[in-house]
C-alpha cells in the first residue's frame, strides 16, 4: 500500500515513510492510495478473534512494509492487559436495548487517545531503530494529548518529547498524571500564557525547516495518520460486539473536536464494515455539527472554552481526510476548496451535489450540546444506567438518545474516563467521580516541570541544551 497527499502534492511513500512525519509536504494530509475491501464472509471469520489478532488483520493492511512477525509483535505487547485493564482493551456495555457504551479509555491515562498513542510508541521505536534515527517531538497539549504522548514514549529509545502546557491551566488531575513522570526523555514546559499560545509556539519551531531537519523535530498531533489506523480496530471490534448477524447495520455516535476518532469510523465503513450512521457530537464548538447540518464549513476565530475541553476547536483538521473522499478523491478540487478555505475562513457544499452525499452515501449526521446538556446527561446517565460518564463522553450520550431511530443499534464511544474532569462531575451528582485502582495518590506525587516565558526562541534554546546534555 501507498501513501499520498490529499493535494496531490507528494509522490507515493510507504507506511514507515510517512509514519513519523505530519503534514505532507504540499500542506495536505496523507492518506492510503486506496482502502483495502473485508467482505462478509473474512469479517465473520474475526469474530472470535482477540483485540490484538483483530487489530494485526486491520492495521496489517495499511502497514504493508513492516514484516508480518514484526508487526505482531508490536501490536501483541501493546494490547495487554496490564495497559488496559482488561483482555477486552475495549470492553462493551449495553445501556438498554438497541443503545452501547464502547469503553475506550482505560489505557495508562484514561482517555481513548492511548488506544492510538500506545501503538505509535511502539512503532516509533521500532521504525527509528530500523533506521538508526532519531526524532524529538514538540507538541502542544490543553490536557489529554499531551500525558497520552508522554506515557506512549516514555523510555522509548530515540525519542524525545518537548510538550508544552499552559502553566496552571490544567485540571489538577491531569497536571499530575504529566508532570509526575521521571522518564528521562519526558520533558513537560509549563509556559506562561494560553494553550493557544502553546500551539503558536509549536507552530513557530515547525516552520523553521531549518531547525526542524537539523534537530530531527517531529510531532504526535492528531493527524498523523498511524493514529487514525490505529482507531479503525475499534469499530470493528465494537462491531462484532453487538450485531447479531454480520451484515446488519450498527450505528456510532462520536464525540469529536479534531474529527480524528470519526475519521477512523469512515475509514472502518469504506473498507466495507456495515455500519449505518456516523454521528458526530459536538459541544458549543460546533463547528462540525453546522457543516454537517448546512454543508458550510465556516472555521471560527478561536475556540470557546467549554467543560468538555478536549472537544475545544475552531477547525478540525482530520476532516480534510474525508472532504477528499467526499470529492471523489480529486485532489484538485479539494487543493481548489482548502485555498478558499484560506482566503475566506471557509467553503460552502450547500449548492453542490456533495451535500447529499455527505448523509445518503456517507452516513454522516450530527448534534451538539452545552453545559447544561452535559450536566444533565450525566445526571441522567447515573439514575438510569447506573454509570458515571465524563463530559465529553456526556456529549455523545446526550446526541445518542436525542437522534437515534426506532429499531436503530447505536454504540456510543466513550472517550474519557469522569475521574479526569472531577469539578464538573461534582457539580452534576454532588460527588467526586470513582477513581480507578492506582490513582488514589497521583496528585500528592512529586512533580517535575520548567516553566517557560511565552517565547519560541526560549523553547528553541531549551530544546538544543536537552539534545546536547
Ligand atoms: C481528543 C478528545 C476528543 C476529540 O477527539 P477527535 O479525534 O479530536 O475528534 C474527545 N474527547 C476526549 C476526551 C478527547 O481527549
Amino acid at each position: 500500500m501507498q501513501y499520498i497527499s490529499t493535494r496531490g502534492g507528494m509522490p507515493p511513500k510507504s507506511f514507515t515513510d510517512i509514519l513519523l512525519g505530519g503534514l505532507a509536504p504540499d500542506g495536505g494530509l496523507v492518506v492510503p492510495d486506496r482502502y483495502p475491501t473485508i467482505d462478509l464472509a473474512t469479517l465473520e471469520g474475526w469474530r472470535g478473534h482477540t483485540y490484538p489478532q483483530l487489530a494485526f488483520e486491520i492495521i496489517s493492511r495499511f502497514a504493508t512494509d513492516i514484516p508480518a512477525a514484526d508487526l505482531g509483535r508490536i501490536i501483541d505487547c501493546t494490547y495487554t492487559r496490564q495497559a488496559f485493564g482488561s483482555d477486552d482493551i475495549t470492553p462493551i456495555t449495553e445501556l438498554e436495548p438497541g443503545l452501547h457504551l464502547l469503553g475506550l479509555s482505560n489505557g495508562p491515562t484514561l482517555a481513548f487517545k492511548d488506544v492510538a498513542m500506545q501503538l505509535l510508541g511502539n512503532l516509533f521505536e521500532y521504525v527509528l531503530e530500523q533506521r538508526g534515527e532519531q526524532i524529538n517531538i514538540i507538541g502542544a497539549t490543553s490536557g489529554d494529548t499531551g500525558s497520552a504522548a508522554e506515557y506512549a514514549m516514555r523510555g522509548k529509545h530515540g525519542v524525545r518529547v518537548f510538550m508544552l502546557s499552559p502553566h496552571g491551566k490544567m485540571s489538577p488531575f491531569q497536571r499530575a498524571q504529566m508532570f509526575s513522570l521521571t522518564d528521562s526523555n519526558i520533558y513537560n514546559l509549563a509556559v506562561e500564557g494560553m494553550f493557544d499560545d502553546c500551539q503558536d509556539i509549536v507552530k513557530t519551531i515547525s516552520a523553521d525547516a531549518g531547525f526542524k531537519s537539523r534537530y530531527k523535530i517531529g510531532a504526535v498531533n492528531s493527524i498523523n495518520w498511524g493514529r487514525v489506523v490505529a482507531q479503525v480496530v475499534y469499530y470493528f471490534r465494537a462491531y462484532l460486539a453487538v450485531v447479531k448477524r454480520i451484515g446488519d447495520k450498527v450505528s456510532f455516535v462520536v464525540p469529536s473536536g479534531n474529527f480524528g476518532n470519526i475519521c477512523a469510523g469512515h475509514i472502518a465503513r469504506q473498507m466495507g464494515l456495515p455500519i449505518g450512521r456516523l454521528i458526530v457530537a459536538t459541544n458549543e464548538n460546533d463547528v462540525l455539527d453546522e457543516f454537517f447540518r448546512t454543508g458550510h464549513y465556516k472555521v471560527r476565530q478561536e475556540a470557546k472554552p467549554t467543560s468538555s475541553p478536549s472537544m475545544d476547536i475552531s477547525k478540525a483538521s482530520n476532516l480534510e481526510r474525508f472532504i477528499f473522499d467526499l470529492v471523489g478523491r480529486d485532489a484538485n478540487e479539494l487543493a481548489r476548496l482548502w485555498r478558499e478555505l484560506d482566503q475566506t475562513g471557509g467553503f460552502d457544499l450547500s449548492q453542490t451535489h456533495y451535500f447529499d452525499k455527505m448523509d445518503e452515501h456517507y452516513g454522516f449526521d450530527s448534534g451538539r450540546s452545552t453545559h447544561e446538556d452535559r450536566i444533565n446527561t450525566i445526571q441522567l446517565a447515573k439514575q438510569r444506567f447506573g454509570i458515571v460518564i465524563d463530559p465529553h463522553t456526556a456529549d455523545g450520550v446526550k446526541v445518542a438518545l436525542e437522534r437515534r431511530q426506532a429499531g436503530e443499534t447505536v454504540v456510543c464511544l466513550e472517550t474519557a474516563l469522569p475521574v479526569k474532569f472531577e469539578s464538573t462531575i461534582i457539580e452534576a451528582l454532588g460527588e467526586a467521580p470513582p477513581r480507578p485502582a492506582g490513582f488514589d495518590t497521583l496528585e500528592s506525587q512529586p512533580q517535575r516541570f520548567t516553566q517557560m516565558p511565552n517565547d519560541a526562541e526560549a523553547v528553541k534554546q531549551f530544546v538544543v541544551n536537552a539534545i546536547n546534555a
